[in-house]
C-alpha cells in the first residue's frame, strides 16, 4: 500500500527541538517562559504594524477571548462569515451571544460587503446593533479589506480578524493580522505552521494585551494570596509548545512560498481541463495559499474525484459547508446570497503541504489524469 498523502500535515524545520530542549534544560514546562515571550516577539516582528501578541492555547480561544474584551456577553448579537471553519462561531455560542451569519461573495469567497452592511441595517431595524464583525480570510485568500472595514467604521462596530489560515498572507503589501480591532491566528496541527496546538490573540494596544494575559491566566488579581476579581480562563500557551512555535517562524517565508507552489503546480497541470476552475488573486490580494482549492463544474464531479483520490490514500475534502447549513447554527439569522452553497456543493480542497514531494504531485496529477482519461 502506498504511504497516505495529507490534505496539510505538519512541516518540521530542525531547530524546533533546539528550543524544546531548553525549554526541558531550564525547567520551563509551565504555560509561560522565554519560549512564550521570544514566541510572541517573534510573530510581532514578522507583522510589523506595531503589533502585540499573546500566545494561547489554540485559535479558538483567541476569538474567545477577543469577544470578552469586546464586551461581548448573553443575547448579543455577534456577525460571522458564514463560509467558515466552525472555530470562528463557537466562541460566540460560549457567551451565550446569537451568531448571525453572512454569505460571501465570489471574488474571494469570503464576506461579502454588500450582504454585510444589509444585515446591519436590518438588524439595527429589529431593534439591536450587533456587537462585533468575524471575518475569516478562508484557505489564506484575503478577505475584502477595504470594504469590510470601511463598513465597520461607517457602524462603528469591530472586526475580529480571524486569520487562523492566512498567516503569511497580505492586502496591499500588509500582512493579514494586522487589520482587526483584533485579529487571530492558528497553530493547530494543520496550518502552515503549528506548534502541535496554539493560537495568537494580536491586538495595536498593549493594555488589551495585557487584560488579554491577565483573562488566559486565570484572572489573578495582583495579591499575595489568590485573589479574583473576574471569571478567569486557562488559555495560556505552553514554554515547550511555544518553543516549536520558534522554530517554525523560522521558516514561515519558505512555507509560504513552498504553499504557493503547489497551487502553481495544480494550476499550470490542470488548467486545459474543462470542467476544473481556480481562483486567481484579485488586485492587492498576496494568499499564503495554505490550501489549493478547485471547482468543478458539478457536485457529481467533485464527489467522483473525492472518491478517486481516496482509493489512492490521497485526502482531499470539499469545501467548507457554510455555518448556515449546519445543524448546530440552523436556527439563527442567516443573509444569504447562494455563493458558499454553490461553492461547497462544487469545490474540493487539494492536498497541499509544505512537505509535499514531487513524487507526491505525481501521484496526484496521475488520479486527474486516470479520472479525465488522458495522459
Ligand atoms: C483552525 C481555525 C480556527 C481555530 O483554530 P484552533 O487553533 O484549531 O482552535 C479558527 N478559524 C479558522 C478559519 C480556522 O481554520
Amino acid at each position: 500500500m502506498e504511504t497516505k498523502i495529507w490534505l496539510s500535515s505538519p512541516h518540521m524545520s530542525g531547530n524546533e527541538l533546539q528550543y524544546v530542549n531548553e525549554a526541558f534544560a531550564t525547567n520551563w514546562i509551565a504555560p509561560l517562559g522565554p519560549n512564550v515571550n521570544a514566541f510572541e516577539k517573534s510573530i510581532e516582528h514578522y507583522l510589523g504594524e506595531s503589533s502585540h501578541v499573546a500566545a494561547v492555547s489554540s485559535g479558538t480561544a483567541a476569538i474567545h477571548l477577543a469577544l470578552i474584551l469586546l464586551g461581548v456577553t448573553n443575547n448579543d448579537e455577534v456577525i460571522c462569515q458564514s463560509k467558515t471553519f466552525s472555530a470562528s462561531a463557537n466562541p460566540i455560542m460560549y457567551l451565550g451571544a446569537k451568531p448571525i451569519f453572512i454569505d460571501s461573495e465570489k471574488d474571494t469567497w469570503n464576506l461579502c460587503p454588500i450582504l454585510l452592511e444589509e444585515a446591519i441595517i436590518d438588524r439595527i431595524a429589529k431593534g439591536k446593533k450587533p456587537k462585533a464583525i468575524i471575518a475569516v480570510h478562508l484557505y489564506g485568500m484575503p478577505y475584502k479589506v477595504t470594504e469590510i472595514h470601511e463598513i465597520s467604521k461607517r457602524y462603528n462596530i469591530p472586526v475580529i480578524e480571524d486569520s487562523a489560515e492566512a498567516l503569511g498572507s497580505t492586502y496591499n503589501t500588509i500582512k493579514c493580522g494586522t487589520f482587526g480591532d483584533f485579529a487571530i491566528l492558528s497553530f493547530n496541527g494543520n496550518k502552515i505552521i503549528t506548534t502541535s496546538g496554539g493560537g495568537a490573540l494580536i491586538t495595536k494596544n498593549e493594555t488589551l494585551k495585557d487584560k488579554a494575559v491577565f483573562l488566559a491566566t486565570q484572572a489573578r488579581d495582583k495579591a499575595v494570596e489568590y485573589l479574583h476579581s473576574h471569571v478567569g480562563y486557562n488559555y495560556r500557551m505552553s514554554n515547550v509548545l511555544a518553543g516549536i512555535g520558534r522554530g517554525q517562524m523560522e521558516v514561515i517565508d519558505q512555507r509560504v512560498n513552498q504553499r504557493r507552489k503547489n497551487f502553481e503546480f495544480y494550476k499550470t497541470e490542470l488548467q486545459h481541463i474543462e470542467g476544473i476552475t481556480f481562483t486567481g488573486e484579485p488586485e492587492g490580494n498576496f494568499s499564503n495559499r495554505w490550501l489549493s482549492t478547485i471547482l468543478t463544474e458539478s457536485s457529481k464531479m467533485r464527489d467522483d474525484l473525492h472518491k478517486t483520490f481516496e482509493k489512492q490514500h490521497i485526502e482531499t475534502r470539499p469545501l467548507w459547508k457554510p455555518m448556515h447549513q449546519q445543524p448546530v447554527f440552523a436556527d439563527y439569522p442567516k443573509y444569504v446570497n447562494g455563493v458558499s452553497d454553490d461553492l461547497f456543493n462544487r469545490g474540493l480542497c487539494l492536498p497541499s503541504g509544505s512537505n509535499l514531494t514531487e513524487a507526491d504531485l505525481e501521484r496526484i496529477l496521475n488520479c486527474f489524469k486516470s479520472y479525465f482519461a488522458y495522459a
